[in-house]
């Protein structure tokens, strides 16, 4: 399904893509053997797995709230063959089908800067120049992931593109946040620290209904597991102890969770069985 809708308290909160890419399956489940994992995800012959780009829109009464952006459109041929993209519907295109223009968009929320999360931040228009895709919105970003896409380690550069993020301080969109902050009421963004040191997710309330957007924290409903841990990971260590902490809350609150790349469910829960975290989806 391309989009969904779901109803969270007074807000309406949309699952939307930007598209599909590839990534090694051995790089997205860390330590944990193929024989394994492969029966959640099937592999194609370069033993890369399809990931979905997943952003969520959140009206509430007050504002209109993208989390995440995609890939965006502003890459070249030998980043397409390698990664596999396939725009398709594409960020823009999807907003429009459920009736949002980009001038609608009052904040724009990355979880983190790496290019699969921030692409379509920006675009290239006709004089060549990039720039803020969403014109009137504030771009959240935390403080502590932006100095560290400024100043990427070599193992770290080639996930950080800087025409995905230093426009936005060009021309003047950029809010930099540093910790838990409410964005807007209802919504708020919460470190979720492990695949990079001050990755955030974005908590969204109303009515006593809550939905938590993981980021890379679990990108795919595969990812549950508390051992499946992406290779990409800065800190897996911390990334398990934040899971362990946000797991327990989510089961006692009931919260909805949004996976950002997986391709089938925008949407589930999780729940506790026999010891150990498994996927749930939504009852219909
Ligand atoms: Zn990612």
């Amino acid at each position: 399904m391309t989009t969904e809708k779901l109803r969270l308290g007074d807000f309406e909160v949309y699952g939307l893509r930007d598209g599909y890419f590839f990534l090694d399956g051995g790089a997205m489940f860390g330590v944990v053997p193929r024989t394994l994992w492969e029966k959640k995800c099937v592999p194609d012959l370069k033993n890369r797995i399809k990931l979905a780009l997943n952003s969520v829109l959140v009206r509430t009464p007050k504002a209109v709230v993208l989390v995440e952006t995609g890939i965006g459109p502003k890459f070249d041929r030998k980043f397409s063959d390698i990664y596999g993209v396939d725009r398709k519907p594409g960020l823009l295109p999807s907003l429009k089908r459920l009736g949002f223009r980009p001038e609608a968009v009052d904040f724009v929320i990355n979880t983190h800067l790496h290019f699969d999360h921030c692409g379509g931040n920006t675009y290239r228009n006709k004089k060549g120049e990039v720039v803020p895709t969403f014109p009137r919105a504030r771009y959240i970003i935390q403080k502590g992931e932006w100095e560290a896409a400024l100043h990427p380690n070599e193992r770290e550069k080639s996930s950080y593109l800087a025409e995905n993020f230093l426009p936005l301080e060009t021309f003047g969109v950029l809010d930099l946040v540093d910790g838990d902050r409410e964005i807007a009421p209802g919504v708020e963004v919460v470190l979720a620290p492990g695949h990079t040191s001050r990755h955030q997710g974005v908590k969204v309330h109303s009515r006593g209904q809550t939905l938590f957007y993981l980021g890379d924290l679990v990108p795919t409903s595969a990812h549950v597991g508390l051992p499946y841990i992406m290779s990409y990971d800065l800190y897996p260590l911390n990334t398990l102890e934040t899971r362990k902490r946000l797991y327990e809350e989510a089961i006692a609150e009931n919260w909805i969770l949004a996976f950002v790349h997986d391709p089938v469910h925008y949407f589930g829960r999780i729940r506790r069985k026999n010891g150990k975290y498994e996927f749930a989806a939504l009852e219909t």
